[in-house]
């Protein structure tokens, strides 16, 4: 199974920054991310044995985390992913703890983990070849209230996310 840890926006926000994604794309082109799979990934793990699912289960349960508002308000460009993104100037605290705590776990089970820092990028555009004209929009307030493991599906053509398991972030 292909899996990873995500944020997921509810309905309305995903809306929004589907609009983010078609405004932004005027000056950027690229392929926009389909309104049902906008997220945040906040670890990646690739292919997993689904023996491996209840250490997974059992480590986002037992994941001390709280939850936390995040701001996005910025457009960021990662010419390298090609990817155009919502991000933070602002991220919590509470959202690194819960990134660096997730990874902690997942090194001490085994897992593969990202060595470089977590950066919050909810990916809008992929497949961009320049920046975009402006990198300011009004700051949409995410209330982040749970975390997702999800299954990585390719189906018909398409990237589908599946939840897996939803782990609520205590208040
Ligand atoms: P596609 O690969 O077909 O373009 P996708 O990237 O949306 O689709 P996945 O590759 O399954 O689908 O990735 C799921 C999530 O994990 C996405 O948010 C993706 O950006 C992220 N991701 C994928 N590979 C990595 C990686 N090697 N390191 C960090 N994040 C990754
Ligand atoms: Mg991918």
């Amino acid at each position: 199974m292909r899996l990873f840890f995500a944020l997921w926006p509810d309905e309305r926000l995903r809306e929004t920054l589907t609009d983010w994604a078609r405004c932004c794309r005027a000056s950027s082109r690229g392929r926009p991310v389909r309104m049902p799979n906008i997220h945040a990934t906040l670890a990646f793990l690739g292919e997993v044995d689904p023996s491996r699912l209840p250490a997974l289960r059992a480590l986002g349960a037992e994941l001390p985390a709280r939850a936390f508002d995040v701001a996005l308000d910025r457009l960021g460009y990662w010419p390298r992913q090609r990817i155009v993104y919502a991000g933070s100037s602002v991220p919590p605290a509470a959202l690194a703890a819960l990134a660096s705590g997730l990874k902690l776990r997942l090194a001490g089970a085994g897992f593969p983990t990202e060595e470089r820092p977590y950066v919050l990028h909810v990916t809008l555009l992929r497949d961009v070849r320049r920046a975009p004209a402006t990198a300011a929009v009004a700051p949409l307030l995410w209330h982040v209230r749970d975390m997702l493991l999800i299954e990585s599906v390719r189906a018909g053509g398409m990237q589908l996310y599946r939840p897996i398991e939803r782990f609520t972030l205590t208040a």
